[in-house]
């Protein structure tokens, strides 16, 4: 008899943990996975999925307006948050079955529990008491949102999590931050009617982003209704009835229905018992893990955003499928963490790969810049007052683009199809090779002739 009751142990069910679990199956491997909550993890339960549900229901409401340019007579139109709520809990079990199915012709065996690691083969199922001896560990826990320091009234602010459950829309919303998850839910709220205010620390949203992107979508959000206040943070919350008082850095207070803080995730890589066993892992920081997602313990390994490395899923679940067949394929594999596309989910979406204007003039002897901006064509009957924006940003020297970035009307799909081509080096002269498809958007990214800046470094520098 072997001495493991399996030859991975999976902790954690979400897109990392479930790919792995899944191809190291195939290969034949004993499997097991362990989740003590959904099956699906963040991305599936409360995450990208259920939020892009909701950013689909915010826009019909620009949808109900602009018809009427079109010729369209709509009635007062009226929303109902419960339904979407419903309907959208009803998508997210039938996504979870569709997982827990995939497992299942997998032939993994799946435990509804927290796991904890005891020593490096052995894993204690809190549920029920019982441990669990593995040839491999794979942690792939996730991250948790972080709520920032304790300020007073700090158990009256919600987080993403909450904001995706709550009983009745809210009709004044603060959101703190200004990353991926602020800005979104800023535009979903806004889209569905509430008034929006953004808090954010900073000079302007989205740091991290290039510039022009930042600026383009703040006055696009701006012009939504949705109140941006940077340079500031929120440092009480007070309730007052049903409202809340939300006081800022600057003695000002905004009053609201909800606050919620969405100032980054944290991996959820503490009291599983990695510490006591020498793997590298930081509250802040998450596991440290070679290129093929290996830990400090050669038959521990770690996936996703547990690791803190690119926190995506679709990178998550390139890492578990690298891990599967590195370990269990035979076939070393590391996952390439360059060039990964990327969109934020705002009203207008955001769409980008590689490098922004600011960093390739930091790492590149020459950078040419090409930008546009201008109304999308259904705006024109519609008169709603908005406007695309699109940069390359292109390697002088090799003439490679090294950075597309797109705000407007399916920036993220657009950005799916443009990342081939940048992955693959595409140069600019292939840009302008490629034949427009014409009338749409994305021609523009093929159009653009003159340079907008061009920027050589000095020889000195
Ligand atoms: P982000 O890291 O994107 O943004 C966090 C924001 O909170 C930043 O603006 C940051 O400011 C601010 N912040 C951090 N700490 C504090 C603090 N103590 N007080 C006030 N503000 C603070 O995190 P999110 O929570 O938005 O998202 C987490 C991750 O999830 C993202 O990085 C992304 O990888 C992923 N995600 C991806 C999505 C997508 O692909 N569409 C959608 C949602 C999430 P500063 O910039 O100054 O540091």
């Amino acid at each position: 008899m072997s001495e493991f009751d399996v030859d991975l142990f999976v902790i954690g069910a979400g897109s990392g943990g479930v790919r792995a679990a899944r191809i190291a199956g195939g290969y034949g491997a004993r499997v097991m996975v362990a989740e003590e909550f959904r099956f699906g993890g963040t991305c599936v339960i409360r995450g990208c999925v259920p939020k892009k549900l909701l950013v689909y229901a915010s826009r019909f409401a620009h949808e109900f307006e602009d018809a009427a340019g079109y010729g369209w007579t709509v009635g007062e139109p009226t929303f109902d948050w419960p339904t979407l709520i419903a309907n959208k809990d009803r998508e997210i079990a039938r996504l979870e079955a569709a997982y827990i199915a995939t497992l299942e012709r997998s032939k993994v065996e799946m435990v509804r529990s927290r796991a904890v690691i005891e020593d490096r083969h052995t894993i204690r199922l809190v549920k029920d008491n019982k441990t669990v001896r593995a040839k491999t560990i794979l942690v792939a826990t996730g991250g948790w949102p972080h709520m920032g320091p304790n300020i007073p009234g700090l158990e009256h602010i919600i987080s993403s999590n909450e904001a995706l459950h709550l009983d009745a829309m809210p009709k004044r919303i603060l959101i703190q931050g200004g990353g991926y998850i602020a800005v979104e839910f800023a535009c979903i709220f806004a889209g569905l009617g509430s008034e929006v205010t953004l808090v954010y620390r900073g000079e302007n949203i989205l740091r991290g982003f290039d510039d022009d992107v930042r600026e383009h979508l703040r006055n696009e959000m701006r012009k939504r209704g949705i109140v941006v206040t940077c340079g500031h943070t929120v440092t009480e919350v007070g309730k007052a009835g049903d409202e809340f008082s939300v006081k800022l850095s600057d003695g000002s207070s905004v009053t609201v229905d909800k606050a919620m803080f969405a100032i980054g995730r944290r991996p959820n890589c503490m009291n599983i018992g990695l510490e006591k066993l020498g793997v590298r892992c930081h509250e802040h920081g998450g596991i440290e893990v070679d290129a093929y997602s290996r830990t400090a313990v050669p038959n521990i390994y770690a996936v996703g955003d547990v690791t803190n490395r690119v926190n995506l899923t679709p990178v998550a679940i390139r890492e578990g499928h690298a891990f599967a067949d590195t370990v269990f394929g035979n076939r070393p594999t590391k996952v390439d963490h360059n060039l990964v596309p990327t969109a934020v989910f705002s009203e207008p979406e955001i769409g980008v790969i590689g490098l922004t204007e600011a960093q390739a003039r930091k790492e590149l002897a020459q950078v040419d810049i090409y930008k546009t901006s201008f109304r999308p064509m259904k705006a024109t009957l519609s008169g709603r007052d908005t406007r695309v924006f699109m940069k390359l940003v292109v390697d002088g020297t090799s003439d490679r683009v090294v950075g597309c970035h797109i705000v407007g009307p399916d920036a993220g799909e657009i950005i799916q199809v443009l990342g081939i081509a940048v992955k693959m080096g595409a140069t600019k002269a292939d840009f302008d090779a490629t034949m427009a498809v014409h009338p749409t958007a994305a021609e523009e990214l093929v159009t653009m002739r003159e340079k907008a800046a061009s920027y050589k470094r000095a020889a000195a520098e």
